[in-house]
């Protein structure tokens, strides 16, 4: 028996506003998009917050035995910043900043937002399409909802006819339970919005300017799909015209997710997804982490130790166990402290996982590890809720240490239940490895056998010992360890 029968999921679906339970359209299979980077620049630590909360949630659904298509899409063309004209297209404009073409921006930061993934220990999706390989199903979309009386042609762009859309009943507004009158009320008079019928209609095809270079012949002449008609049209190529998750960070909601439901319902006559899902925001300083306003870090600075917030650097792993402790529908303020006691945290649980292999076995249990083992899907079934799981987790550890210092007693079986517990959470499902790879110890060890080479040096130093002096330095800086020595003594850099 698959595992999902066994184990009954609760999701919060943003369209319902209800936690509900899941219940796959076809069973034992689940289609799941979710939005992707848009790749004119480095991904942050906020986006990597919204990738991996859906990373754990394919995790655990994969876990529970259901066959998961997961289709996360890079978005190469289209974005604009708003529906005016060329020097609105991120990626045009990046492409000006850097002297690169348009398309080797898109190469350029595809491959940082992979590196990262990997640096994270990211599952790739099992499908992971581009906006500019999907230009046809655009055209072909697009032409549809003309068809249907739903969009309309201006001056060689097309744009969505949100009045046609209401009057059809099908009410625009209904993901993000918005009054679309007021929503506009103070929409700017950008460039391209003469061209509407009204301020509330969207793009779906753009004209191209001269200087536009991403440009793709359409029936409507040379131009490029509007940013929310991507994710209708590979989503629904590859789940079908409806299917169960679709997932991105809660900023997406309106008017981006809004807008592939409008494009849906116009072109196939019903809603195109079951259950909606939006991550809360990533905070730093109590500000949304984001590009424009420069309140941001690099995930590979913070890896690396390059940025000026963090005190210290940080392994992958225990930004992941940080960024975890979390529930993804709540904001997450990131800080030093916040990384300091994930630190912490993941040493205790590593320790202790060291430590089952040498528990004492006895032949009846005092702890009862099978109800604590359902404690741990039960948080998981609840909306994927991460930070009670790794509580559970840590309830875990003080059963491990009240059976090392024989206060409570394990079965033989019990004790490899609880090993595979933890290793099942942690490592398939949070992604965590268990290798201590997030302690700094190695490092304290090796800066701890360079001071002591540095002490044995001075001592030859003293002694006149120049040839054994010398011998220390150069045979370090051959390692990469150069030592620098100063008024206050020798330093080093490794
Ligand atoms: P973008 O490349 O801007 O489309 O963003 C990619 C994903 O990251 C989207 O799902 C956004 O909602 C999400 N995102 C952007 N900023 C943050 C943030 N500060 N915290 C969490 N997720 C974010
Ligand atoms: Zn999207």
């Amino acid at each position: 028996m698959k595992l999902y029968k066994s184990q009954p999921l609760k999701i919060y679906n943003t369209l319902t506003g209800e936690k509900e339970v899941f219940t796959p359209i076809h069973e034992g299979n689940i289609g799941m998009y979710v939005c992707g980077p848009t790749v004119y620049s480095n991904v942050h630590l906020g986006n990597v917050r919204t990738f991996m909360s859906f990373d754990v949630i394919f995790r655990y659904l994969q876990h529970l035995e259901y066959k998961v298509r997961y289709v996360r899409n890079i978005t190469d063309a289209g974005h604009l910043t708003d529906d005016g004209d060329v020097d609105n297209d991120r990626f045009v404009k990046q492409s000006r900043l850097e002297k690169l073409e348009p398309m080797e921006i898109v190469q350029k930061y595809t491959v940082d937002f992979h590196k990262v993934l990997d640096t994270f220990n990211f599952l790739p999706p099992t499908i992971e399409p581009t906006a500019t390989g999907h230009i046809i199903e655009q055209i072909e979309l697009t032409q549809k909802l003309i068809d249907a009386g739903l969009a309309y042609e201006s001056n060689g762009s097309v744009y969505f006819d949100v009045q046609a859309y209401n009057k059809k009943g099908l009410n625009y507004g209904e993901l993000s339970n918005r009054n679309i009158d007021e929503l506009f009320a103070n929409t700017r008079d950008l460039d391209g919005q003469t061209e509407k019928k009204n301020p509330q209609d969207f793009a779906l095809w753009k004209k191209a300017s001269p200087a536009h270079i991403m440009r793709w012949n359409s029936p409507w002449g040379a131009g490029f799909p509007g940013w929310h008609l991507e994710c209708t049209a590979m989503s629904t190529k590859y789940l079908g015209e409806t299917f169960d998750i679709h997932g991105g960070g809660m900023d997406l909601k309106f008017p981006h997710h809004e807008c592939e439901v409008a494009q849906a319902k116009g072109c196939f006559g019903h809603a195109p997804v079951k259950t909606w899902m939006h991550t809360n925001m990533l905070t730093m300083n109590g500000l949304r982490m984001s590009k424009s306003t420069g309140n941001y870090v690099l995930p590979m600075d913070l890896v690396e130790g390059n940025n000026t917030f963090f005190e210290k650097q940080f392994e992958p792993n225990i930004i992941r166990f940080c960024f975890l402790q979390a529930h993804y529908r709540s904001v997450l303020d990131i800080s030093n402290e916040a990384m300091l006691a994930s630190e912490k945290g993941y040493n205790r649980l590593v320790e202790a996982y060291k430590l089952i292999q040498s528990l004492p076995v006895n032949a009846s249990s005092s702890l009862d590890i099978t109800t604590w083992k359902q404690s741990c899907y039960d948080a998981m079934n609840d909306d994927f809720n991460t930070p009670i799981l790794i509580a559970q987790l840590f309830e875990g550890v003080r059963y491990i240490n009240l059976v090392n210092d024989k206060k409570e007693t394990l079965s033989s079986e019990d004790i490899t239940t609880l090993q595979e517990t933890l290793q099942v959470f942690l490592s398939d499902i949070l992604g965590i490895n268990l290798d201590g790879s997030g302690n700094n110890a190695s490092t304290d060890k090796l800066e701890g056998v360079v001071k002591m080479l540095i002490e044995m040096r001075n001592e030859a130093r003293a002694n006149k010992n120049w040839g054994l002096s010398d011998e220390i330095r150069d045979r370090l800086a051959g390692l990469g360890i150069q030592l620098k020595d100063g008024k206050e003594g020798t330093g080093f850099t490794i």
